[in-house]
This record gives structure tokens, C-alpha cells and sequence, in this order.
């Protein structure tokens, strides 16, 4: 089979590799399309100890089920899936609580073993999760994406909140969505290249580029500062703004991966207050929560979504590396 191979920064090939094998408990998914992921791209453009080379990566897939090894109801053959991507062990007390991302056994799908980017993979049956017929797989593979908004959001937003976004890519959008899902009464987003503030303003927030953004949190909160401020960008810059744009009391919620350190004011942490939380995936319960959401027509992703060629995955990569562009790639497989 085909699978697009990561054979260090920069470097995806499309390599002809054996096909696997469904072991006991598992199922081999035959996908149909897997999603871009923004930690795909931090993956191929820098070298990470995290992600090793030789690897597959992809952990937002639709697909069906190719086959199934012992244990799992072969029923469940041909069925149409989106892949759950965390494998957990299921006994610590992270899991039974369902959350699932904080297991410390807990393995990704696309990082830790081989993912999406292929024309087929096999993971364990729990981590493949049937989709209602009616749900396209343009909307059913933004389930684990927007699970990672579902997760912050229903943490961070309460009804009548004024929320900050930095960073308009395609969780910076989806974000925006959640909050107003939760009731927010105002978004405010904002990114260094406009034309990605467009998908956000799609979604209802105020898009504000680059310099003025600052003053417009101010302005729409009598100056008081956001009641929350999403940081989907994550670098010293924005975690400087994300201080200065939030009210006394507020809370700061980072999920962008632009620098893995620097220095941040802490003096405006203590003097604000302010709560700074790190959010890393989803829970059993965001996910699940996520799927309904879009089964119930939540999200209308229109022209969010480039569709390109397996073949042409190493071109799409460097695109978006390079130029930002498209908003959202669709590798197709099926
Ligand atoms: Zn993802
Ligand atoms: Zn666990």
C-alpha cells in the first residue's frame, strides 16, 4: 500500500510499505481522507523527539473498516469511522476519570504509531468511532479538532464572556465557533496574515489584524480586558498580548505550539491575577461531545478544506510551512 512517509524535517515521501496487519482487539482502517493537522506541521518543520522518522503521521481520518482481528464483532466491517487518535491504557485513574490525555501511558495515533497518511492503519477498535450516515467526511474530520476547542471551551467560557483569540488557523476558528457555542457574547480574533481571519469571522467573531487587536479587546470592554483569551498561536509575543488583553481575574488558556519557551511576565500574572491553563487534546467526553456537535449541524466548514492527492503531500506540506496556505488540507486516500 501507499502511506506518505516523514523521513525527517522537511522530507515526506510517498513510499510503497507492506501492509498492516489487524492484531487482536484491532481493526484496520481503510482511509478515505485525513486532515492536516497543525502538530503534523510543527512535526515536518522542525525536527521533534516526539515524532521519530521513519513515521506516518495523520490523526484526523475518516475511513471504513477493512478488517478486523479477534475479539472485535466483524459486523463492524465496511463501517464508516473517524479515528479517535488517543490510545490510553484505560485503568490509571486519568482514564477511568475519561481523561484520556493526561494518561501517561497514553500513545497518539500519527505520532507514536503509524497513522493516516496511508491507505490504511490499524489501531485498536475503540479508537475507530462509527459516524452517523448524514454527516459528510468534509464536516466528520473536524471531530478530533474541534474536540481539542470543545476542551478548552468548556472549560474556559461561561455565558456574557468576552473572548480573546490569537491565531486564526483552523483551531484559532474553530475556537471561535465553541466559544459562542458556550455562550460567549463576544469574540474578538486576531492573526498576523488577514486573509485567515476571514474563516473566523465566518464563525461570528470581530477579526482585528496584527497591531490593533489590543485595542480592540480594550475598546469592547470598557477597558477592562477579555474574560478569556485563547492563545492558538503560542509565542512570546502572543503570550505578552494574551496578559495584556485579559481583565483582572481572567483566565488564559494556551494551546498554540509556536515556541516551546520564553520569558513571560509574571509580574502581570500576579498582578492581574491572571490564570494561565496549558490544554493538550480532548477527553473521552469532548470527543463524544464534538461528534454531536457536528452531527447536529453545528459547524458549516465551507471552503475551509483543500483536497490534494496523497502523491502531492509533500508539496501541500511545504505550503503550508512556508505560505500558511490553504487554510485546511484534505489528503485524499479512498
Ligand atoms: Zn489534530
Ligand atoms: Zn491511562
Amino acid at each position: 500500500m501507499r502511506a506518505l512517509v516523514y523521513l525527517g524535517p522537511r522530507r515526506m515521501e510517498l513510499q510503497e510499505v507492506p501492509d498492516p496487519v489487524a492484531g487482536p482487539g484491532d481493526v484496520v482502517i481503510d482511509s478515505v481522507v485525513s486532515a492536516v493537522c497543525g502538530s503534523d506541521l510543527h512535526g515536518f518543520r522542525e525536527a521533534s523527539p516526539r515524532r521519530i522518522p521513519p513515521l506516518v503521521m495523520g490523526h484526523e481520518t475518516i475511513g471504513r473498516i477493512g478488517a478486523v482481528g479477534t475479539g472485535v464483532d466483524p459486523e463492524r466491517l465496511g463501517q464508516r469511522v473517524v479515528l479517535k487518535p488517543i490510545i490510553s491504557c484505560g485503568r490509571c485513574a486519568a482514564c477511568r476519570a475519561g481523561d484520556i490525555n493526561r494518561c501517561r501511558e497514553g500513545r497518539l495515533v500519527g505520532r507514536d504509531l503509524a497513522g493516516g497518511f496511508a491507505e490504511r492503519f490499524a489501531v485498536p477498535a475503540t479508537a475507530a468511532v462509527p459516524v452517523p450516515s448524514e454527516l459528510p467526511d468534509e464536516v466528520a474530520v473536524l471531530t478530533e479538532p474541534l474536540a481539542n476547542a470543545e476542551h478548552v471551551t468548556e472549560r474556559a467560557v461561561r455565558e456574557g464572556d468576552v473572548v480573546f483569540v490569537i491565531g486564526s488557523g483552523p483551531i484559532g476558528a474553530l475556537m471561535v465557533r465553541a466559544a459562542f457555542l458556550h455562550r460567549a457574547r463576544q469574540v474578538i480574533v486576531t492573526d498576523t496574515n488577514p486573509e485567515r481571519l476571514a474563516f473566523a469571522v465566518a464563525q461570528g467573531a470581530e477579526g482585528v489584524p496584527g497591531d490593533d487587536a489590543l485595542e480592540a479587546v480594550t475598546a469592547a470592554t470598557d477597558g477592562w480586558g477579555a474574560d478569556v483569551v485563547i492563545d492558538a498561536a503560542g509565542f512570546e509575543t502572543t503570550w505578552a498580548l494574551g496578559l495584556q488583553a485579559i481583565r483582572p481575574g481572567g483566565h488564559i488558556f494556551e494551546i498554540g505550539l509556536g515556541a516551546p519557551r520564553g520569558m513571560v511576565e509574571f509580574f502581570t500574572v500576579l498582578g492581574k491575577e491572571a490564570t494561565i491553563t496549558g490544554s493538550y487534546a480532548w477527553s473521552d467526553q469532548d470527543f463524544a461531545r464534538s461528534l454531536e456537535l457536528l452531527a447536529g449541524g453545528a459547524l458549516t466548514p465551507d471552503g475551509w478544506l483543500t483536497r490534494v492527492p496523497l502523491a502531492e503531500g509533500q508539496q501541500a506540506f511545504e505550503d503550508l510551512a512556508d505560505r500558511g496556505q490553504p487554510f485546511k488540507v484534505l489528503l485524499e486516500l479512498g
